[in-house]
């Protein structure tokens, strides 16, 4: 069965290269390069800089929502900072210890591993800069007090993704938050490493969300608010929840033509997948950049 996520949607507009060498590659068994297909193996694992920062408040932001905090107090700002530091330096020795090593199986981040053991300080400091600025802001923000304010019956939190089936096609979707409302509605909450000026498709993005929610939790398109929030340090919106949703027809009318774009593209050669493309802005943070550049 054909499975379909979003993730690989963003994969395929964003480069050809990246999508054959993430999706296609491990299923090209007579590709003749067995260097390349574990160097690829190995770059797969490394993370975006920016989502490993976003999960580190992600978890905890559904921490203080999962025990049922009701309000944010200073004292509790002052322990979700000292958790959010601890994350991020447990994280980051973690990585350090992968580059001094060479451990083509530890974990490491794309910035990490380009930059290298003599960039460690560097980047300590100006991820370290950029998780203060991301806490400044939502301590600041109402968004905490509007997400802790909700109402619900029940909560599920997505730590890994979840699916559905449609036309013979697995659909993954991994919103962060659901919470059904005693009026029977459903909100869905989740959030985004980039602004929204950065081309995201959030809009399809929560057609798929509120697609789910029909599917697997039986609660019609119309009973179903989505909420896009926005974590970019820089962006003037980061913590503003944005609800914004593409109609159901139309996000299943998308799914089946992007379908049909990438099976296609996997069917083609090797060759005729990945031509060495014009450096683009998504290189410089692009895991496989080494093989291209
Ligand atoms: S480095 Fe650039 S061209 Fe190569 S896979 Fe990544 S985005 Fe594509």
């Amino acid at each position: 069965m054909k499975i379909w996520s979003f993730a690989r949607h963003r994969a395929f507009r964003r480069c050809r290269r990246e999508y054959f060498f993430r999706y296609c590659m491990q299923h090209q068994q007579d590709c003749g390069n067995p260097s390349l297909s574990e160097r690829v193996a190995s770059l797969k694992r490394l993370k975006s800089d920016e989502n490993w920062l976003l999960s580190i408040f992600r978890n905890e932001i559904i921490d203080l929502v999962k025990f049922g905090q009701k309000d944010i107090s200073l004292d509790r700002l002052g322990d979700m900072e000292y958790r959010v530091n601890s994350a991020f330096s447990r994280d980051f020795s973690r990585f350090a210890a992968t580059l001094r090593n060479c451990d083509p199986s530890g974990d490491c981040t794309v910035a990490l591993h380009y930059a290298g053991v003599e960039s460690l300080q560097t980047l300590h400091a100006s991820h370290l800069g950029a998780l203060r600025t991301l806490f400044a802001k939502f301590a600041e923000s109402p968004f905490c007090h509007s997400l802790l304010s909700l109402e619900y019956t029940s909560m599920r939190d997505f730590r890994s993704p979840d699916s559905f089936i449609w036309e013979n096609m697995e659909l993954l979707a991994a919103p962060d938050l659901i919470f059904s409302s005693p009026d029977g509605c459903v909100k869905i909450v989740s959030f985004n490493a980039y602004s929204p000026e950065c081309g995201g498709e959030w809009d399809f993005r929560n057609g798929i969300y509120a697609l789910y929610a029909w599917q697997k939790m039986k609660t019609p398109p119309e009973r179903v608010n989505t909420f896009s929030v926005f974590f970019r340090a820089d962006s003037e919106l980061a913590l503003l929840p944005l609800p914004y949703r593409m109609p159901p027809g139309e996000s299943l009318e998308k799914i089946a033509g992007t379908a049909k774009a990438m099976q296609d593209f996997e069917n083609s050669t090797v060759e005729a997948c990945i031509p060495k493309p014009s450096l683009c802005q998504a290189c410089i943070s692009c895991a496989f950049r080494t093989l291209c550049w």
